[in-house]
């Protein structure tokens, strides 16, 4: 944290930034913040924008009732929401059902046409065969999925390359998923079909995000050299030394579980905590406790767009320390997505993605909902 600090943005790129020992260039409109914390454009490491909250309608009828205009309409909504609480890239883990639309809305936000979070898209995530839903009831009817079905290494490697080919800019694949004979989760792919993919998306410079809750897919995914697991609920002593060991980050979306166990009608802070909440507390700290680099991503989608904070909130609830939660949000989301050259820090060269809240949120998180500006490749989207 520095006081009294002169950021100057030269068209879309940062230029300098630090105590005033510079000449102003003549003409430069000058944006006081006297009283506000100048922060990075925060960085949300797992959005969905085609998909709004469950409560208000199921994940199921989403993916199956509402049409792609529909679905699109309210993206570009939620794009909007998000870019004016102050993140300004979101790293979008799937459209669940949308193919390839969060790359078209990628180039109309970067075309100007609506405004949004720079995006960092997967396109369609990718899972096993039969795991993923919707389920159908009978078995003779066959629904239409939230995701990219593969049932053998051959057609998982053709989808890697399939979406990297329209615009992927990771990959996000299921290392397990509900499809026990109870339905609890288990793995689905095996070590080498998770390595397969891996191999691919790092040839092409992408990096794979997995959804894992079971020890053992963690393991089999950190072990392919995947970037981040997401999730990790079920996350072990063991596991987090091997993800510490092999730089694999954990994006553990706190606020997504909380959500959707208060749509289950769990009254917090009145009702006992379900024990799916306190195991998910204990994992976190477990982590935060191994050294696991964390990343603040909070599945957003599950809960309102726009109220990304509410991850951030939780990281500190849960035994993180607020500037730690910041770092997780601006600076290491983007080492960890690789973009450390383009956005995540005020430092001359990267891109003029710059907010402003009243108030510190180092010393109180809740101030990160202060939002007073928001500017993004050096436009102003927000002064209020
Ligand atoms: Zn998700």
């Amino acid at each position: 944290m520095h006081e009294g600090w002169i950021v100057l943005v030269k068209n879309n790129k940062i230029e300098q930034a630090g105590s005033m020992n510079f000449k102003l260039p003549a003409g430069t409109q000058v944006i006081e913040l006297k009283g506000y914390t100048l922060l990075p454009g925060l960085i949300e490491g797992h959005s969905h924008l085609f998909l709004h909250p469950y409560n208000e309608t199921s994940w199921d009828d989403q993916v199956l009732k509402e049409s792609r205009a529909e679905r699109t309409a309210r993206a570009v909504e939620h794009a909007k929401a998000t870019l004016l609480a102050g993140f300004t890239t979101v790293r979008d883990l799937g459209t669940e059902g949308a193919m390839y639309d969060d790359v078209g809305l990628k180039i109309a936000i970067e075309k100007g046409i609506v405004p949004g979070p720079r995006m960092i898209c997967a396109t369609r995530a990718i899972v096993a065969k039969g795991a993923y839903g919707p389920k159908s009831p009978s078995p003779d009817v066959i629904l239409p999925q939230g995701a990219a079905e593969v049932a053998n290494i051959g057609e998982l490697e053709n989808e890697v390359r399939t979406q990297i080919s329209k615009g992927a800019d990771l990959v996000k694949i299921y290392a397990d998923y509900r499809w026990g004979k109870n339905g609890e989760a288990l793995p689905t792919f095996t070590a080498g079909e998770i390595t397969a993919a891996v191999d691919i998306a790092k040839s092409g410079e992408r990096k794979v995000a997995v959804h894992a809750t079971t020890a053992e897919g963690m393991l089999r995914a950190i072990n392919a050299g995947v970037a981040t697991i997401e999730h990790g609920d079920n996350g072990t002593e063991a596991v987090f030394k091997l993800m510490k060991e092999k730089g694999v980050a954990l994006c553990p979306t706190l606020a997504a579980g909380d959500a959707v166990q208060q749509y289950r009608g769990w009254k917090k802070g009145i009702d006992p905590e379900p024990p799916g909440i306190t195991n998910k507390r204990k994992t976190f700290q477990l982590a935060l406790q191994s050294g696991v680099t964390i990343c603040m991503g909070g599945d957003v989608g599950v809960f309102t767009h726009g109220d990304n904070a509410r991850e951030m909130e939780m990281m500190v609830e849960y035994g993180m320390k607020p500037l730690d939660v910041l770092r997780s949000a601006t600076s290491v989301n983007a080492d960890v997505f690789g973009y450390s050259e383009k956005i995540g820090r005020i430092r001359p060269g990267l891109f003029a993605d710059l907010i402003a809240v009243d108030g510190d949120p180092s010393v109180d998180i809740k101030n990160i909902r202060k939002i007073k500006l928001v500017m993004k490749d050096g436009i102003v989207y927000r002064n209020y």
